[in-house]
């Protein structure tokens, strides 16, 4: 029914987009949030031995890739999909794949001072990786689990539109991105640029 459809590549966006293009500031927790994502100190003396600085987000920078157990790989996984924490086997092996954000201030256990960080919270992740925030989860460290793991909107729609498009216009259906923009820019008026400007790049290769 569809034919064939003309799948292309993902646009590479040049200069590459950085954290500061999507996110105009990193979030103020609120006391539930920060409790809920604020690292322990055995967090913290195992991210100071993997090095804080390349599990850190970068604000002039790109996020690494967001995983399931970005929130939760020192205890027991939130979902429920496993009841421990990784063993030291497979840190040794894969190490932390963390998505920290500097909170101010520091940490002490015994005579050791850390600096405090924060796991990222999930309105920060949803934005970085092409979905609109806000959703009001009921506990974000397991919304991390939720949002580690999905394939991104703009991925998804990059993937649809060569067959979704053609369809809508032969049957003469309005295009929704007019209001996908208007609801991103509620948001962030950096994401719905950077939404624009893929889809600008998707209908441009159609
Ligand atoms: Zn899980």
């Amino acid at each position: 029914m569809l034919g064939s459809i003309p799948w292309s590549p993902f646009p590479v966006v040049k200069p590459l987009p950085l954290v500061a293009h999507v996110l105009d500031s990193f979030r103020t927790c609120n006391d539930f949030e920060l409790k809920n994502l604020m690292l322990d100190l055995h967090e913290l003396n195992k991210f100071d031995k993997a090095g804080f600085d390349r599990n850190e987000i970068k604000w002039n920078g790109q996020m690494a890739t967001a995983l399931h157990s970005c929130g939760s790989q020192l205890g027991p996984c939130p979902c429920g999909c496993r009841l421990h924490a990784f063993t030291e086997e497979r840190l040794t092996k894969g190490g932390l794949q963390g998505l920290l954000v500097r909170l101010a201030g520091f940490a002490k256990c015994g005579h050791i001072l850390y600096p405090s960080y924060r796991h990222v919270h999930p309105d920060e992740l949803a934005l970085l990786n092409g979905m609109l925030p806000g959703y009001e989860w009921e506990n974000p460290k397991m919304a991390l689990c939720a949002l580690g793991q999905l394939a991104s909107p703009l991925q998804s729609v990059w993937l649809g539109l060569p067959a979704f498009v053609p369809y809508t216009l032969a049957a003469g259906k309005p295009c929704a991105w007019g209001s996908l923009y208007s609801e991103t820019a509620k948001y962030s008026e950096n994401v719905a640029n950077t939404v624009a400007n893929t889809c600008l790049a998707v209908f441009l290769s159609l």
